[in-house]
């Protein structure tokens, strides 16, 4: 499909601005809030804006649907072919995902259509995959007594998630919260709000019973607040920035001691050992791993910890690597990286070069607003060198397109300065030797390793965070089970 055809859908497209509660389309009691496109700061569509009122109602909605057992108790097999049909029809709308995201957010139209949508179709299948592996079990028992466990849903999850990856992370929390049995509602970020009521659409088109799909637009400090200090919520399953991830856990505190997931921000470092196999393509790796979706990755490799030996080979190569990374028009499908997601980001991201300057490191190249796209939330990929772990812009999540690159000498440094950082979500390790490939993995504090590779995965593992950069795991069969909860059940056989 060529650029030109991408533009003409976008021209034709007209957004849904409501929301979604108790299986049809609702419009907030808050008035509207505009959605802006980072491309070229147009407004896309005045929105429907929620407040504490919609997500009371969203909740008892969701509530209603929980109690009647319509989809908690539903037979497995029926609530998988309900899912399995929820999967087809995303997968049937990836254009509609691809437009809706990529005005909203900026995001590289390709990126979307390779990845964030049949991403979000493959971790509907797998945890529709999961349902009927939900068990129980039995304990031993004096034989006067059967005592079983039983997996129950939780009630309603509600769900919070960021613009960075607008269908897929919101796609993480409700596909294992709904496949367990739970109502959810879901509070999508405000910079992009247009994608989420389509996923609840389309859950009632494939047979989702009406309350168990909510979806309530609107800021965070009243929509997003009002949702997780709601004692009818059981449980709240966020991912976003630390900061708003560490008020999760006052929420839970303050109401019902909800349960509370977290998935958070990163500064994950890149370790390139003297002895990596093969430089050229950890070079190239780098610098996907930071300029991907504009460096607006939880994992992004935004710590590139180069061993004082390669230092200048290395900074060589992952120049030359960088230069196949051109900001340009979302909607073309050539196009590798988009704008940021909003002006404020580029103010914010503009921000970080500066203070990288004024403390002392060098910038090598990029981290300006790139000639001719003035009018877009653009910044050009950039690399920092001579960068010390003590600078804000190695400690800080700058979530956007700039590498710090930061020395070290041999393993024992390498591992002191990869843990320096209060995130813990992710690392790469570069090198040939096993013991020393064995040696960081272990010694790292993060959730996910990678060993001579970077940001690869499947639906099957786990993926979250150590310590700041949070408390649960999305992906996996774990993660289904974390949206249930075991009931045990003592019978005396008299
Ligand atoms: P954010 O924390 O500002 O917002 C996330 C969500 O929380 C939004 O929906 C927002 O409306 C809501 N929110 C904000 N304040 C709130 C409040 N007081 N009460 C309730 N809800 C509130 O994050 P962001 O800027 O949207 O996203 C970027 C962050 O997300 C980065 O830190 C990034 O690392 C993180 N992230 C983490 C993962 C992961 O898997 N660990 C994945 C993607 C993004």
């Amino acid at each position: 499909m060529s650029a030109t055809n991408w533009h003409e859908r976008a021209a034709a497209l007209k957004p849904e601005t409501r929301f979604f509660i108790g299986g049809d389309l609702a419009t907030g009691s808050g008035g509207h809030f505009e959605t802006i496109n980072p491309a070229n700061g147009q407004v896309i569509a005045a929105v429907s804006e929620g407040t504490p009122a919609d997500i009371d109602r969203a909740v008892a909605d969701g509530l209603k649907a929980y109690r009647s057992g319509s989809w908690s108790r539903m037979a497995p097999r029926d609530r998988m072919a309900v899912m399995y049909r929820f999967a087809d029809l995303i997968e049937q709308n990836v254009e509609l995902f691809a437009l809706l995201d990529t005005l909203d957010m900026g995001k590289p139209i390709s990126d979307m259509v390779n990845i964030d949508v049949p991403a979000s179709v493959h971790c509907i299948r797998f945890t529709t995959e999961c349902i009927d592996k939900l068990t129980g079990s039995t304990t031993a028992t004096p034989s006067n007594v059967l005592h079983y466990i039983n997996r129950e849903p939780l009630g309603v999850v509600g769900a919070i998630v960021p613009w960075n990856y607008p269908l897929l992370m919101a796609v993480w929390k409700i596909a294992p919260a709904l496949a367990a049995g739970n109502s959810v509602v879901l509070k999508p970020a405000e910079q992009s709000p247009l994608s989420a009521v389509h996923l609840a659409r389309l859950f009632a088109e494939a047979g989702g019973p009406s309350g168990v799909f909510n979806v309530v637009n609107g800021p965070g400090e009243t929509v997003g607040r009002a949702l997780a200090l709601h004692n009818d919520v059981a449980k709240i399953s966020f991912t976003g920035s630390t900061e708003v991830g560490k008020l999760m856990l006052q929420y839970a505190g303050q109401s019902n001691m909800k349960k509370v997931a977290l998935e958070c921000g990163g500064k994950t470092p890149q370790v390139m050992m003297a002895d990596l196999p093969d430089l050229a393509t950890a070079a190239k790796t780098a610098a996907a791993g930071i300029y991907g979706n504009m460096g607006e990755v939880c994992n992004a490799g935004s710590r590139l910890l180069v061993d004082r030996k390669i230092h200048d080979e290395f900074v060589h190569s992952f120049m030359r690597e960088s230069e196949s990374w051109i900001p340009g028009d979302p909607l073309n499908e050539e196009t590798n990286m988009g704008p940021l997601v909003t002006f404020e980001q580029q103010k914010r991201v503009l921000g970080y070069v500066d203070i990288g300057k004024k403390g002392g490191a060098s910038l090598a190249f990029g981290g300006n607003v790139p000639q001719g796209l003035e009018k877009g939330a653009y910044v050009a990929p950039g690399l920092f060198t001579g960068v010390d772990s003590g600078m804000r812009i190695a400690k800080e999540e700058i979530f956007g397109p700039i590498a710090a690159l930061i020395p070290v000498d041999g393993v024992e440094n390498a591992i002191e300065v990869a843990n320096d950082t209060i995130y813990g979500l992710a690392a790469g390790i570069w090198t040939s030797n096993l013991t020393t490939a064995h040696t960081l993995a272990r010694e790292i504090e993060a959730g996910t390793i990678w060993v001579n590779c970077f940001d690869e995965g499947d639906m099957t593992q786990p993926f979250g965070g150590y310590k700041q950069s949070g408390n649960a795991r999305d992906k996996c069969f774990d993660t289904v089970l974390a949206y249930t909860q075991s009931k045990s059940v003592w019978v005396k056989l008299v």
